[in-house]
């Protein structure tokens, strides 16, 4: 994404400088620290950790990583596939948009807004 470094599943979807910025959104909208992500692994480890929880918070954090992993995938592939580049920013407000979708339409929880 930042053409700095080999492409790899951990630069691209986690310790790219790009990617970092769309984290440190999810960090600010979450408050939830995302510093001590450097590999795809580490955020998985989380969601694992996450996923032995029972309450709403978990649950939706649950979707949100799933949700950055899914929609920073999707902005890698518009960069290479079609020259667009879309800024951090904009992953973010994508990122909610499918959280969004996924708990509203898949999740079992009543209520979400
Ligand atoms: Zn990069």
């Amino acid at each position: 994404m930042c053409n700095e470094y080999e492409e790899c599943a951990d630069h691209v979807l986690v310790d790219c400088p790009y990617v970092r910025k769309v984290f440190e959104g999810l960090s600010r909208w979450c408050s939830v620290n995302t510093e001590d992500f450097h590999t795809v692994k580490d955020v998985v480890d989380s969601v694992s950790q996450r996923g032995m929880c029972h309450n709403r918070r978990s649950k939706i954090l649950l979707a949100v990583y799933y949700g950055a992993l899914w929609s920073i995938w999707k902005s890698r592939n518009e960069r290479v596939f079609k020259k667009n580049r879309i800024p951090p920013d904009k992953v973010n407000d994508t990122i909610k948009s499918v959280t969004y979708l996924w708990v509203k339409n898949r999740g079992k929880l009543d209520k979400i807004n």
